[in-house]
């Protein structure tokens, strides 16, 4: 797992390569603070094996208190039964998806763990630090959220700042890294209305990374507010689009 921030009894760490194939590729983000640990996103049955084992050499499983779903999409939740009957953790995820996870098979005696996510948000306790889920709605679900971590000044924004292609991990030239991005942040996120909703909520944060779950990250302060420039500038969604859809021939 490769580091991201330590400080004391802090750690933030990621892993970035277990996604294979067809499989988009996806970052997965541990959080350790005083032996107590969080997975965020963490991913479906492919990469399950792989990351609980690496996962075990950051944190004691009986210590991993939390998982974290950004929203329901598979990449995220797949693996959800998987991961509550391997741990005692408490799983978060809004609660407009509440009903819809148990599709994926998620046993009757672990399905009490899953935890609804107001839609206002809610700030936990990991080993005595807080973390924040911060509403994100429509970027790119109608439930969704992205962690801040005040210890680390990392937010992790989910889908919004996905990345496709590139072959580093850190974003350092920003421009060049925009035709990475535009694509997918015109067609997966539904409203630019949302963008500057969470343009608004973002800028009152000490914010030195931006984590997305895919593709590469924005690494520090000038390169964050970049980021957030850049979607303040954004149109997208359906405000991109016309005002109907030709018939299919
Ligand atoms: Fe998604």
């Amino acid at each position: 797992m490769i580091t991201l921030f330590e400080s004391g009894e802090h750690k933030n760490v990621f892993v970035n390569n277990l996604s294979t194939g067809h499989m988009i590729q996806a970052n997965q983000h541990v959080i350790v603070n005083n032996g107590e640990g969080i997975i965020l996103d963490p991913g479906g049955h492919k990469i399950y094996t792989k990351l609980f084992s690496m996962l075990s050499t950051e944190v004691n499983i009986k210590n991993l208190k939390y998982i974290f779903f950004s929203h329901q999409d598979p990449d995220i939740v797949a693996a959800t039964n998987g991961w509550l009957m391997v741990t005692d953790a408490t799983a978060f995820l809004s609660g407009l998806w509440m009903r819809f996870v148990p599709h994926f098979g998620v046993d009757e005696m672990v399905v009490e763990r899953i935890t609804a996510i107001p839609d206002e948000g809610m700030t936990i306790d990991l080993g005595g630090n807080p973390l924040k889920f911060i509403p994100a709605h429509f970027l790119h679900s109608s439930g969704n959220f992205q962690v801040y971590d005040p210890t680390a000044k990392i937010l992790y924004s989910g889908d919004l700042g996905a990345s496709i292609g590139q072959e580093y991990d850190n974003v350092t030239d920003f421009d060049a890294h925009i035709p990475l991005m535009q694509p997918f942040h015109e067609r997966y996120m539904p409203s630019t209305k949302a963008l500057k909703m969470w343009v608004n909520t973002v800028r009152q944060l000490d914010i030195e990374i931006i984590a997305p779950q895919h593709g590469a990250m924005f690494p520090n302060k000038e390169m964050s507010a970049r980021f957030i420039d850049w979607i303040d500038s954004l149109q997208c969604g359906a405000d991109i689009m016309g005002d109907s859809y030709p018939i299919p021939a």
